[in-house]
């Protein structure tokens, strides 16, 4: 292990604000940043004389903790934001920040209510999809979501969907596939997910089984993204239909009782 060096360094500005989610307020508020610390980590991991200069290479890091208060409600909370130089840099967003919260952020919970219709088995997988989320475990989440994907897949008969590949003359041609791609353009088909949803979900390259294999990171507004349209399709299959159930028979009661 090389030398390691410790430091305190400018970080965000006491008494500017920051936008983030207030759990009290129920939505995104500014929060004015009462009090930081960043500490900057950097360990020399090699030296080299380069025209006669001694250069020496690194790896770098830092976590800043924060203390917010929300300008909307008044109520306290705390961030960390952390950055490492050897993290995968992404090719859209550049270098990735990592953000945890204290209490964590409760915007990208689902409703329990909102389960209650939702069949047990995928209920119990969507729940951990969601705790993977809003622990950071980002790959987790991913592996979560795609065995969501197959369980709604399952539920609904759907075992694979018309995908188009380029053939050996260079045209594109459909082919049936009963991969995770084949599955999505399966409930496209019928009629279960929106032409436009199915391309999104199909274009997230950590739900490729190549980028899960590799366990590479996906970016947290991915998984977000594909956690919406998955609740969407929660809801229409699900609730929705349960809810259309609730109003008829309430308002064969009314009649009943008129
Ligand atoms: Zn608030």
């Amino acid at each position: 292990m090389g030398e390691i060096t410790k430091k305190i360094v400018d970080g965000h500005v006491e008494g500017s604000a920051i936008k983030s989610y207030c759990n009290e307020c129920g939505a995104d508020r500014n929060h004015t940043i009462l009090k930081s610390i960043r500490i900057y980590v950097s360990e020399v991991v090699a030296r080299e004389m380069i025209n006669d200069n001694l250069c020496e290479h690194t790896v770098d890091g830092s976590n800043e903790y924060l203390t917010l208060q929300c300008m909307g409600c008044e109520d306290i909370s705390f961030m960390r934001e952390h950055w490492f130089s050897e993290d995968e840099h992404d090719p859209y967003y550049g270098t990735v920040l990592h953000h945890k919260f204290y209490p964590p952020r409760s915007n990208n919970l689902l409703n329990g209510d909102k389960l209650d219709s939702v069949p047990i088995n995928l209920k119990g997988i969507y729940s951990e999809v969601v705790d993977c989320f809003n622990n950071s475990s980002f790959i987790l989440c991913a592996v979560g979501l795609r065995t969501l994907i197959e369980g709604i897949c399952s539920e609904q008969g759907v075992d694979g969907g018309n995908v188009f590949h380029k053939n050996d003359e260079g045209e594109t041609k459909p082919v049936r596939s009963s991969n995770l791609d084949g599955k999505i353009e399966g409930l496209h088909e019928k009629g279960i997910l929106t032409k436009n949803h199915a391309e999104i979900l199909n274009t997230h390259r950590f739900l490729g089984n190549e980028a899960v294999h590799q366990l590479r990171a996906p970016h947290k507004n991915e998984l977000e993204t594909a956690i919406n349209i998955l609740e969407h399709l929660i809801d229409s299959l699900y609730v929705i239909p349960q809810k259309g159930i609730a109003l008829k028979e309430m308002m064969t009661k009314r009649k009943k009782t008129n």
